[in-house]
């Protein structure tokens, strides 16, 4: 059996965005990734030519799937959450959603945004990194969510981190990283998928430069996993597994 990994986003656009690199990286080695969005992004700044937010709603799906098939993503899923609410969604049920699925899907690796909300600081981010980092324990637990399948216990949780804010927005309290990604092999395939989301096109503009400047490297923090250790720096968020 080959390795996995799920990666867990909040809007439409993270997934390349933010992480892009690491899942081109994956797809090259022929691990199998699977990306569960969380909202269809109905709530965005940018809206393209989208008259309501179900109209917006259903573009930005459409540019979800293209985009992570840029990306090589093996398996991808949008589900039914608000945009801009996810603060508001029940927690023990939207993690048991989560658990389900890693027991289905039995990633070796889940990855997600940190507690910081990521480089706009953006709640929902903050509360997919919650739900997914609960998800991630209680979906190895006997005692949580016995109806939802088979406990499955992945070996590696990481939180996407960064090394430098986002000029002129609010700025996170950023982690410290665990793991350096050098993704310039993958770089030109992350710009390509961002620009299958053309409602965000502004967005891209508006970040082009930062890109440009620190695009070569993605950074994350192992959060969880079953073997005690003192933190140490990597470059490879699968390194000693196989
Ligand atoms: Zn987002």
């Amino acid at each position: 059996m080959g390795l996995k990994l799920m990666c867990v986003v909040a809007h439409p656009d993270d997934e390349c965005f933010a992480f892009g690199g690491a899942l081109a990286l994956a797809a090259d080695r022929g691990i199998e990734t699977y990306v569960i969005c969380l909202t269809d992004g109905q709530a965005a700044t940018n809206r393209g030519d989208a008259a309501t937010g179900a109209a917006l709603g259903a573009i930005r799906r459409d540019e979800f799937r293209r985009s992570c098939e840029v990306l090589g993503v093996t398996q991808h899923e949008l589900m039914d959450y608000q945009d801009g609410r996810l603060e508001s969604v029940e927690f023990p049920a939207a993690a048991g959603r989560l658990v389900e699925r890693m027991r289905q899907f039995k990633p070796d690796v889940v990855m997600t945004f940190g507690g910081d909300g990521g480089l706009n600081t953006h709640a929902d981010h903050m509360i997919a990194s919650m739900l997914t980092t609960a998800a991630f324990h209680w979906a190895g637990q006997e005692k949580r969510y016995s109806d939802l399948g088979v406990p499955h216990k992945a070996k590696r949780l990481y939180h996407l981190t960064a090394k430098f804010p986002i000029p002129d927005r609010p700025t996170p309290m950023m982690m410290p990283w665990t793991v350096t990604l050098d993704i310039r092999s993958v770089q030109k395939r992350k710009t390509e998928a961002f620009r299958e989301h053309v409602s965000q096109a502004p967005l891209m503009e508006r970040t082009r430069d930062f890109f440009a400047k620190y695009g070569a490297e993605e950074f994350y923090t192992l959060v969880a996993t079953d073997v005690p250790q003192p933190a140490r720096h990597t470059t490879d968020l699968f390194d000693g597994l196989s």
